[in-house]
């Protein structure tokens, strides 16, 4: 039927053309509605909601393709079903909201590559496992999906189904859902390409506020700003651009502890003390390597921890101040290097992430404009150092210059004035302000040398350096304005330039008027003394010394009358000794005026003598005696102590006071002009040095006296000893005869009475008293003997008898004889073996008789029983030279030290043989020293002293050398 059928086309064709308009109409109203927003949320809820109205489905959701996961995530969805048990809902949103479609599920690579829309009837029929769990948990049973493509690219994907029922999605249906599809996929590309553009702007703008954060902080680097301000706006800076509100910044100093100088909103500069750098792990890898570092809490070390406690800080990126500043301590650290000044923290939230390289960079720049503002502060603190060093030290120098004694004056090569000090204004006689000119002042001022020659400004020294003479200590005479006369001494320098050209002259100048004084009375003062000298130096006799050293004194003081009084050491008084220039009538009276100070009575004027006792000289007028009543109104002299080796001899009064009477009272008339009546310190000193002269002079006077006496006893001395001598040799020659004749009859007697038989008691006595005779002249032929070898020695008539021998033999011979006869005493011998023969050149009756009489000793000073004890040793003397030693060692009753020294005098007998009825002439230690000093030998003693110690004498003898016994 051709009518129904156009019939039923004519209205199937309304029906196509009602639902297209529709179609087109609800597209048109959801591009709009999805036109209206850019947030991809937001469409997508209106889209889902929408969709579940216009394809009249109960539910529509959308799934977004996550590129970086591969696979479709949830977005957004609207279930239309208030029938449903709102615990179901609630576990299928919870599903929902995990579920997602892998990029690789077979159905979604059907749907995106194939059939970009695609309904299935019955969903838990599938193979798939991700669409079984969205049937199972989502509550699908139908499902309809479309692929929101954008130019052949899946977006995501679209569902519609109406839950825990089965759908069958009409064409319409279908083709809708497609036409939306499409429209939200264009939507969706839209508003993330929006996203993408917004994000990139907020970058940018990220960026910008950055660079105009480091701007700023350039800036305000620039602009001089303190240190502390920099540091408080990079903080600022910090903080915002990094939108955490924490930032510090903490500088590192010398010693490695960082202080932090400026923290968040606080304005405050005062340093706070942080910890030691090394200590703090991480914020040293950053020091040392200038890179930042971020710290998450968990990572930083505990003393890292600790600090960014106390700073408030949770997480922190570290950014090093890196810059130019030497830092001694430092080895890495070397010129030209950058190294860490400081840290830039700034503080995260405990979870927040990492920052990027742009913010880290951004971190750098700040900190690097903080590294430039501390070497800025630096460099600026050194240059104000130095400025204030320069400063202070020009002005020392403009003191000093100003204060100088000496006159400097700088001119130009034209005599043009570049620089004066104020001293050689002065000299110069110049207001300070006024330029001095030179040739004016040399026109107006008298110049001339020190002899009183004109010096022609012309030839004045200055001027004539500036000709390009050489100027060094010269001298000249100016006349002041006031006329007074000074005289100066000037040196003169070039002044040179960097390129050593000269382009001045520096003068110095100063006034040596007092100089030249003083040289000139240093030169009287010396003259004075030396005619002094000169004077008395012939003469021997005391009057005729101090009356000739008095008159030149007077003279050369310009004194008109003096005295020289002798102190009695005894007494404690002066006596007048010698005046000269005194009328006979005034001498008296002036001689008591000079006793009121010379012999005060008690507490008057006292000081004038103490000081004249003491040994100094003085002067006495009214001036220096304020005491009342003052009797020195007319007085002017000088008292000078003539003293040597702190003993006072007298005193030299020289006297001016006429000379003063006669200023005083002028009508008194004096025709010579009145000049010095007042003494100056010079004619003091000159004084004082005349009488220590003197002093000296008395001194030697003495001394020559007594060396003369001494010459003329001594003398008388040894005419007496020679008297001495020729008596003890008269009378040994005089004993000799006798004695040698009463010791033969005594021997002649003892023969005759062995001869003769007498009574037997008789006999025995005549034996006694023969043998007492016998004894006693033995004795006494001895000391003859010895008197007589004294005589010779002291005249030198002894003559040695010398021949080679062995001491040893000598010494042993001796002691062997002695510890025969004297069988009391145990008398040995030692001798160090190994050296001997101990051969000598000398006389052996002369050395038996040196050990026979120190053997001889030692027995008569010790007590019975004592040893004696000989040795014999080699010994060097003090050049190398062999010696052979002997020592004799007795336990007697040794020699007091004192009288060691005398031991070896003629006639000598020592204190310890009091009380001993020892015999003896005090000869036999003269006669040993003598022989031994014959044989070229020397004695000496030792002994403490304490009787019992002994005393030990000790010889010394050259040996023979053995080669000059071969020789021999
Ligand atoms: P003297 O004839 O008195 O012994 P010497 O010249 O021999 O004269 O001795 C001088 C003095 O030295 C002695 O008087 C005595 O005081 C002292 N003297 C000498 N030898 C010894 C000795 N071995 N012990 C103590 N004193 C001695």
């Amino acid at each position: 039927m051709p009518g129904e059928q156009s019939i039923s086309t004519s209205n199937e064709e309304h029906i196509r053309l009602r639902n297209a308009l529709r179609e087109s109409e609800l597209l048109r109203e959801l591009s709009e509605l999805l036109a209206s927003s850019l947030d991809p949320t937001h469409i997508l809820q209106i889209l889902v909601r929408r969709t579940t109205e216009v394809c009249e489905v109960q539910r529509c959701a959308v799934w977004l393709l996550d590129e970086a996961q591969m696979s479709f995530l949830p977005s957004a969805y609207h279930l239309n079903a208030s029938n449903f048990p709102p615990k179901a809902l609630q576990a299928a949103d919870h599903v929902w909201h995990r579920s997602r479609f892998p990029f690789h599920d077979p159905i979604v690579q059907h749907l995106v590559q194939q059939q970009p829309c695609l309904a299935l009837s019955d969903l838990a029929s599938t193979s798939s496992s991700h669409m079984l769990l969205l049937a199972d948990k989502f509550l699908v049973r139908s499902i309809l999906l479309i692929a929101l493509l954008r130019e052949g690219k899946p977006v995501g994907i679209m569902s519609l189904d109406n839950p825990q029922q089965e759908t069958l999605f009409s064409a319409e249906q279908q083709q809708l859902a497609r036409a939306i599809g499409q429209q939200a996929a264009l939507t969706i590309h839209n508003a993330r390409l929006y996203q993408q553009a917004q994000s990139e702007r907020k970058r940018a703008e990220r960026l910008i506020q950055r660079a105009r954060s480091i701007y700023q902080v350039a800036m305000a680097v620039n602009s001089g700003e303190e240190l502390a301000t920099v540091l408080h706006i990079a903080t600022q800076h910090l903080q915002q651009g990094f939108g955490t509100g924490k930032a510090a910044i903490a500088l590192l100093s010398q010693d490695m502890t960082l202080s932090v100088m400026s923290q968040g909103e606080s304005t405050a500069s005062t340093p706070n003390e942080g910890p030691h750098l090394p200590a703090l792990s991480h914020c040293q890898q950053a020091a040392t390597t200038g890179k930042t570092y971020f710290i998450p809490s968990d990572q930083a070390t505990p003393h890292e921890r600790a600090w960014f406690q106390q700073l408030g800080f949770e997480q922190v990126l570290v950014a090093p101040l890196m810059g130019n500043l030497p830092r001694q301590h430092s080895r890495r650290t070397a010129r030209g290097e950058t190294s860490c000044l400081g840290l830039a923290l700034i503080g995260f939230p405990l979870h927040a992430r990492a920052p990027s390289q742009g913010y880290r960079a951004f971190a750098l720049d700040i900190a690097a404009q903080c590294a430039l503002a501390i070497e800025k502060d630096h460099i600026l603190q050194e240059a104000r150092q130095a400025a204030a060093l320069a400063n202070e030290r020009a002005n020392t120098l403009d003191v000093i210059f100003n204060a100088m004694s000496e006159g400097i004056l700088v001119l130009g090569m034209q005599g043009e004035t570049i620089l004066s000090n104020h001293m050689a204004r002065r000299y110069l006689e110049t207001s300070f302000d006024a330029q001095i000119d030179l040739s004016k002042l040399l026109q107006h001022r008298h110049i001339s040398t020190l002899r009183g020659k004109t010096i022609p400004p012309e030839r004045f020294p200055i001027v004539r350096a500036l000709r390009g003479e050489y100027i060094r200590g010269e001298r000249y005479v100016t006349t002041s304005a006031d006329g007074s006369e000074r005289t100066m001494e000037i040196n003169v320098e070039p002044l040179l330039d960097d390129q050593q050209q000269q382009i001045g002259i520096v003068s110095a100048f100063r006034d040596i008027s007092e100089q030249i004084r003083s040289e000139r009375r240093v030169r009287r003062a010396l003259d004075t003394m030396l005619h002094a000298a000169e004077a008395v130096s012939g003469l021997t006799n005391l009057h005729d010394m101090l009356q000739s050293l008095l008159g030149k004194t007077l003279a050369s003081l310009h004194c008109d009358r003096g005295m020289v009084q002798l102190y009695n050491q005894e007494q404690h008084v002066f006596e007048p000794y010698l005046s000269i220039g005194f009328a006979p009538e005034e001498e008296e009276l002036w001689q008591q005026e000079q006793q009121t100070w010379l012999m005060p009575t008690e507490g008057q004027y006292t000081g004038f003598r103490e000081h004249l006792l003491a040994g100094h000289a003085l002067q006495v007028s009214a001036e220096q005696c304020p005491e009342q009543p003052n009797p020195f109104a007319e007085t002017m002299l000088i008292a000078a102590p003539i003293m040597h080796h702190n003993d006072l001899h007298g005193v030299i009064l020289l006297d001016r006071s006429t000379t003063l009477r006669r200023e005083q009272h002028p009508q008194e008339g004096a025709t010579r002009p009145l000049r010095h009546p007042v003494f100056n310190v010079w004619d003091l000193a000159v004084a004082e040095g005349i009488a220590q002269f003197a002093g000296l002079a008395m001194e030697q006077m003495h001394w020559q006296k007594e060396a003369t006496l001494a010459r003329t006893s001594e003398e008388l001395m040894r005419q007496s000893n020679d008297l001495k001598d020729e008596f003890l040799d008269i009378t040994a020659h005089e004993f000799r005869t006798p004695l040698t004749i009463i010791v033969a009859h005594s021997q002649m007697m003892a023969r005759l009475l062995r001869k003769h038989q007498l009574e037997p008691v008789l006999q025995d006595k005549l034996h006694e008293s023969i043998a007492t005779i016998d004894q006693q002249g033995h004795q006494l032929t001895n000391i003859v003997n010895t008197f007589l070898e004294v005589t010779r020695l002291n005249r030198g008539q002894i003559v040695l008898n010398t021949e080679e021998l062995d001491v040893q033999r000598i010494v042993e011979r001796t002691v062997a004889e002695h510890a025969m006869t004297s069988p009391m005493h145990t008398i040995t011998c030692q001798v160090q073996t190994g050296a001997h023969p101990y051969l000598i050149l000398g006389d052996s009756a002369r050395l038996s008789q040196v050990f026979a009489n120190l053997l001889q000793n030692a027995i008569k000073y010790s007590p019975f029983g004592g040893s004696i004890t000989v040795t014999l040793q080699q010994t060097p003397n003090a050049s190398g030279d062999p010696f052979v030693e002997i020592r004799i060692q007795d336990q007697g009753i040794g020699i007091p030290l004192d009288a060691q020294a005398r031991l070896f005098e003629r006639f000598y007998r020592a204190p310890n043989i009091e009380g001993n009825k020892t015999r003896g002439v005090g000869l036999g230690l003269y006669v040993v020293a003598q022989f031994l000093s014959l044989h070229g030998g020397h004695i000496c003693v030792e002994s403490s002293g304490i009787p019992g110690e002994g005393s030990c004498f000790i010889l010394t003898l050259p040996l023979v050398e053995r080669s000059d016994i071969i020789e021999a």
